[in-house]
């Protein structure tokens, strides 16, 4: 076989997910080859005048997966740890995501290897006007369209629409999706992944017959989903009792003060010095005895080394790939019910195909009718997803996945192969 550029841990994980999902499917095999890898794969070259006057070479990436449903559809990560490999992996399961929430997308993800904190305001945006720049010709309202990812924020989103405007000369706000408001964004759209978590958690609640107020919860992770998921775990009862970011955590066994976390959270870059609770690490943090566990930072955290000691109930995967495939193995002989992160964190994208529609049409809705259309497809999602994994008795994730996938198939067998 020939060498494929776009191999990594984290593309092993997402074939191998695929796999398992098209070998249960019975999938067509001409079809199933053709989603191993990605449509088209994009490195880049983003050179950036630093403050002190030198030029740093970045290296950028979007990968496309597939468009069989619709435009490709994605965020942009940036981060050190991104490569072609996870890019890959990420732009896959975006595909699998679109399609089991029923969204009109495909799947693709982007990324530039840096790490955000360490760039001035000045860098970082002329590092995005570059990187956008350079993939330019790939993206477009009906041909991909990008959104924030981990250490991509609104403001990152409002350089990449105000670039790709210059260059057409007249503001197309539909090109990006997670603006700001004031530019075309949508109501919501901020809130809308730790948004939809919560509302898959009180369904995954109502189908085990748990009581939310008197469930504990240990967020990882306290970026948008993180920080979100938290304020409104609170908001029905639950019991936050420990709460991390990159620079560690904070736990509470009688329950952390969220809002006053979440002050401080506005306040400080890192929670760090956080007043509240006895430290915790990262690690540490998702062995703890709680009801729902969520990991909402890197992916890989649970892996086949520490999943045997997880003790939650609901593991609700806020980020992307937080489960190796190892792990999840493990997670399968334990009484842990599993809501996917194709599943968990599809809130984002929903909100973001809702931004999209709003931007074509000019036409601006309430807060209030975005979240509940987020409630409504999420929900509709959570119980097919749901009675899949029923009927066939098999784990939500791979239920999810049988689900994403298939629907993608059928219109692959439909458009059938240009060649
Ligand atoms: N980056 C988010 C995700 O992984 C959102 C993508 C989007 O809104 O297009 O789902």
């Amino acid at each position: 076989m020939a060498t494929i550029e776009w191999r990594s841990p984290a593309s092993e994980m997402a074939v191998r997910q695929f796999e398992v999902a098209a070998e249960r499917l019975n999938l067509d095999g001409n079809v199933a080859i053709r989603l191993k890898r990605p449509d088209r794969a994009m490195i880049v070259s983003v050179p950036t005048r630093m403050d002190d006057g030198r030029v740093q070479v970045f290296t950028g990436y979007r990968v496309q997966h597939n468009d069989v449903l619709g435009p490709f559809k994605g965020g942009i990560r940036y981060h050190l740890d991104v490569n072609l490999g996870e890019v890959s992996a990420l732009a896959m399961w975006m595909t699998w995501k679109c399609s089991l929430v029923g969204l009109p997308f495909g799947g693709a993800k982007g990324g530039v290897a840096c790490d955000p904190m360490q760039l001035s305001r000045n860098e970082l945006q002329g590092m995005t006007r570059r990187y956008t720049a350079e993939i330019l010709n790939f993206i477009g309202p009906d041909v991909d369209v990008p959104a924030p990812d981990m250490g991509t924020n609104e403001q990152v989103m409002a350089w990449v629409m105000d670039t790709y405007s210059q260059h057409k000369g007249h503001a197309v706000a539909e090109i990006v999706t997670g603006k700001p408001v004031e530019i075309g964004g949508t109501l919501g759209r901020k809130e809308a992944t730790g948004r939809g978590l919560v509302y898959s958690i009180m369904e995954a609640a109502k189908h085990l017959g748990v009581d939310l107020s008197r469930c504990t919860a240990a967020v990882q992770g306290f970026g948008n989903v993180g920080s979100v998921a938290t304020k409104e775990l609170a908001s029905v009862g639950v019991k936050v009792i420990a709460v991390s970011d990159r620079t560690g955590g904070f736990y509470d066994p009688k329950g952390l003060p969220v809002e006053r976390i979440l002050e401080y959270a506005a306040k400080n870059p890192e929670l760090s010095g956080c007043p509240f609770g006895a430290p915790i690490s990262n690690t540490d943090l998702l062995e703890l005895n709680c009801d729902i566990l969520v990991p909402a930072a890197l992916g890989m955290q649970i892996t086949g080394e520490n999943a045997g000691r997880l003790k939650c109930r609901i593991l609700a995967e806020g980020a992307n790939g937080p489960t190796t495939l190892e792990a999840d193995d493990i997670i399968k002989e334990q009484d842990i019910f599993v809501i996917p992160d194709i599943l968990a964190n599809a809130g984002g994208v929903i909100v973001s195909y809702f931004e999209w529609v709003q931007d074509l049409q000019n036409f601006f809705w309430t807060e209030e009718e975005v979240n509940k259309r987020l409630r409504e497809i999420l929900t509709r999602a959570f119980h097919e997803v749901l009675d899949i994994s029923e009927r066939d008795k098999v784990g939500m994730r791979l239920a999810a996945l049988m689900l994403g996938v298939s629907r993608v198939a059928r219109a692959m067998l439909w458009r059938g192969l240009y060649a």
